[in-house]
């Protein structure tokens, strides 16, 4: 993906080309023929989504797939972003974490800031959009700034969990979201109780076919993993996040330690993207550092040493475990991702982590590091057990989690504000 250099100012973003028929065969007839029944009715609708960044995060990894698939089914479909700087993006992560329950205060300044960034975008935007999604809180003021709204409808599409936020996040973003014409959420249990717009509920979904995820050959994923260090011939325990503290990558390393007293062989790698919207990531990051150094089989990797989506997918895949310890969690693409390499997972009971992950059956919920840590060891020492929960993970991801099913909620959702 790349931002088009001559339109800075709307910061669109370019895309591959994606055809639905390739996805014919994973996700069935029907699917494809639902699709092409809802699309038909819109040809030539125009849908702007609006997000803060290209790269890094579950928003920018579901964009990158459904809008070439929305435009290979006749609608005109664009993506752009809301340009930010630092101390734009410091507030906006503020609120984010407000939005998930962590105390927030909003100055004077801070509020002029997010305005100021909002209005900019908002006076950059033309105004022949037929249907505008935006994502998360970033840019969600654009639509109360507009000078003249024009006869678009506009959604708010929250991907956080909200169930309980700070009041104060929440009585700042309020008033933009409430200028909304949908507003759509991953959970019920994510809508604030005092929302007054329509509300949806789409659950995201993973692209089987992207570099992320398509399928690998064995021997490729191995020397992928051997490449950034990895000894293929030992366990691996696996973690894939944005460094951010809700994800908890220091309590993986404590369960990786406690562990290691039992699988003394284990290694760990942690993977973190570094998102052009989340100046948290690089504090999180030293703190890692300092966290394990001279610890040989701990594995600190960024999309900045070139661990991209290819290496991500061969890493889910040679894991012999994957945890996600999210202590809030929006909904966690990266449990989708993982369950359909056939991995099995220990992961927080957080957010939309157990609707992808059933209990059990496609691996553990857990709650802090002994449990986790205990699960982690029974799944290394019943290595038959954790492939059958792969194979039950892999199932629910292609009924529940393809982006097929997405497609076609959006499209219903675009038939609603025809
Ligand atoms: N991701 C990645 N590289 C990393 C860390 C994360 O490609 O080093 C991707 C991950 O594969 C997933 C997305 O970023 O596609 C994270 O989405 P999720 O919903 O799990 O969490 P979010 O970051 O949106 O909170």
């Amino acid at each position: 993906m790349a931002q088009h250099p001559s339109r800075r100012a709307t910061q669109r973003v370019e895309l591959k080309r994606k055809t639905l028929e390739a996805y014919r065969d994973v996700a069935g007839d029907d699917a494809v023929a639902e699709i092409r029944d809802l699309a038909s009715g819109l040809r030539g609708m125009r849908v702007l989504e609006v997000s803060s960044t290209a790269t890094g995060g579950g928003v920018a990894e579901l964009l990158a797939s459904q809008v070439p698939l929305l435009r290979d089914v006749g609608i005109d479909a664009q993506w752009s972003v809301i340009p930010g700087d630092q101390r734009f993006f410091a507030f906006t992560k503020a609120l984010h974490n407000g939005l998930q329950g962590r105390p927030i205060t909003i100055s004077d300044a801070d509020r002029e800031e997010y305005l100021r960034h909002n209005a900019d975008y908002a006076r950059s935007l033309a105004d022949h959009w037929d249907v505008v999604i935006v994502h998360d809180p970033q840019p969600a003021a654009t639509r109360s700034l507009l000078a003249d709204a024009g006869s678009a409808r506009w959604v708010w599409r929250c991907h956080i969990d909200s169930s309980a936020p700070d009041p104060v996040a929440w009585d700042f973003l309020r008033p933009f979201v409430e200028s909304y014409d949908r507003a759509v959420f991953t959970l019920g249990e994510f809508v604030p109780a005092d929302l007054r717009v329509p509300v949806r509920l789409i659950q995201p979904a993973i692209d089987p076919l992207s570099s992320k995820n398509r399928e690998l050959p064995g021997y490729l994923s191995r020397a992928t993993a051997a490449e950034l260090g990895i000894d293929v011939a030992r366990p691996l325990l696996l973690q894939v996040s944005r460094f951010d503290p809700w994800k908890d990558p220091l309590g993986v390393v404590d369960v990786w330690r406690r562990v290691r007293e039992d699988v003394p062989s284990l290694q760990l790698a942690l993977v973190g993207a570094m998102a052009g919207d989340d100046p948290e990531a690089w504090g999180i990051y030293r703190e890692l550092e300092d966290r394990v150094r001279g610890e040989r089989d701990c594995l600190l990797l960024t999309n900045q040493m070139g661990v991209n989506a290819h290496e991500v997918n061969a890493l889910q895949r040679v894991a012999d475990v994957a945890v996600q310890k999210s202590t809030r969690e929006g909904f966690g693409l990266v449990v989708s991702e993982t369950l359909w390499k056939g991995t099995a997972m220990v992961a927080g009971r957080a957010g939309g982590i157990p609707v992808q992950l059933e209990d059990g059956r496609c691996g553990h919920l857990a709650t802090g590091v002994a449990e986790f840590s205990a699960r982690v060891v029974s799944l290394l020492e019943h290595p038959a057990r954790a492939r059958e929960m792969g194979v039950e993970g892999h199932r629910r991801v292609r009924e529940r989690f393809l982006i097929t099913r997405l497609l076609r909620d959006e499209l219903r959702l675009l038939s609603e504000l025809r």
